[in-house]
């Protein structure tokens, strides 16, 4: 049996790096390690700038902090579904990439729901009546 690679974050050029680049309990790997002091210095410098860089000046990198922010919120509290008015944990959402918080406004369940009852004839205004006694049961009750 094969033991399965796990790639680590080198701590000084930042770079991943399987686990065997690495001596037990070092954090930086083989090719750091072997550099003079002040290189390393350096080196572990640059990546912590360019990482800072990365999620305050790219677009990317806000958005991504933006995310992690509103998902730390939704662990906590949870996320409110526009459908069900119920609160969920982020992983009953579907991803949703153009959203601002990487979700769906409207949980799992009730995304399964309407895509099957939208099906029908008359299906819409059924939905809504659906939606109307989730929303009932919801902490906000209406
Ligand atoms: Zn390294
Ligand atoms: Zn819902």
């Amino acid at each position: 049996m094969t033991k399965r690679e796990t790639a680590v974050n080198c701590l000084c050029c930042g770079q991943d790096k399987p686990s065997w680049d690495y001596s037990p309990g070092s954090h930086t790997c083989t090719l750091c390690s072997m550099l003079p002091i002040d290189q390393a210095v350096i080196k572990a410098r640059g990546t912590a700038q360019r990482e800072f860089l990365f999620a305050t000046q790219t677009k990317q990198g806000r958005k991504q902090a933006r995310i992690n922010a509103k998902l730390e919120k939704y662990k906590a509290i949870g996320k409110r579904c526009t459908a069900c008015h119920h609160l969920k944990q982020p992983e009953a959402y579907n991803a949703c990439a153009p959203q601002p918080d990487g979700l769906q406004p409207i949980c799992r369940t009730c995304n399964q729901v309407r895509a099957q009852l939208v099906k029908e004839p008359g299906g819409l205004a059924l939905w809504h009546a659906v939606r109307d006694g989730l929303r009932k049961s919801s902490p906000e009750g209406k």
